[in-house]
């Protein structure tokens, strides 16, 4: 560890699986955004259910390497590509995004992380730092984040160390000052430590820890981590 517990300064925290499961509301989102095109644009619903839209997405993020990092972005390509191809008015691809948007964060947060997040904000800078695209606002926990980092605003994602030192200068502290918590072994737990930080596994599932051993410590919930900083 860079740091010793009582030294950090700034918490960054992963956001899907580690906040909230991710799973249910991206299928949700999936599902919302499939029934309104369905109603607003019925040639590209009927074209591209969403395993097919989800390979048109593969498919641009092939094509288009520079927003491949960025989720928003490149939902906003598939839909201006399907929407071309199958006549519809591209005026209308804002609005079938903003559908999307709004379900993906309509997530149900694991039962410890409202105690743990007033816990751990009364005494750390935290920062929510996520590849993905969900909104801290509309996810109910946005009072306790100074900052959201995410691989749209940085212009890189986990686990490159750019996107954890955009983070950590969002707060003002250096990386050894600063813990991050995830739930992904390579994108937050080996990107943290190689960015020169602290590095938390969330380990909700209670999974064995594989690939090479690095210094890391491993909570099943965010209350073990409060418990351990004694917060
Ligand atoms: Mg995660």
């Amino acid at each position: 560890m860079s740091a010793t517990r009582r030294d950090f300064k700034a918490i960054t925290l992963d956001l899907d699986d580690t906040l909230w499961p991710s799973g249910p509301s991206l299928a949700a989102a999936e599902d919302r955004l499939h029934a309104w095109l369905e109603e607003h644009a019925p040639a590209v619903a009927a074209a591209l259910p969403p395993p097919e839209f989800m390979l048109l997405r593969r498919a641009l993020a092939a094509e288009l390497p520079l927003i491949a990092h960025d989720f928003t972005a490149l939902r906003h390509a598939a839909l201006s590509r399907a929407f071309t191809l199958h006549g519809a008015s591209l005026a209308l691809v804002d609005a079938a995004l903003e559908v999307f948007l709004a379900a993906r964060s309509a997530v149900q947060l694991y039962p410890d992380v409202p105690a743990a997040l007033e816990r751990l904000s009364g005494r750390y800078r935290l920062v929510a730092l996520s590849n993905g695209n969900a909104d801290i606002e509309r996810a109910g926990v946005g009072r306790y984040f100074r900052t959201l980092v995410n691989a749209r605003s940085a212009g890189f994602a986990k686990p490159d160390s750019r996107i954890f030192h955009a983070a950590c200068a969002g707060v003002g502290v250096l990386p050894g000052e600063a813990l991050h918590v995830g739930d992904d072994p390579d994108f937050d737990v080996r990107g943290a430590a190689r960015a020169g930080m602290g590095a938390v596994w969330i380990n909700r599932p209670r999974a064995a820890w594989s690939g090479e051993s690095e210094a890391y410590h491993e909570f099943h919930d965010l209350l073990g981590l409060c418990e351990w900083l004694e917060v």
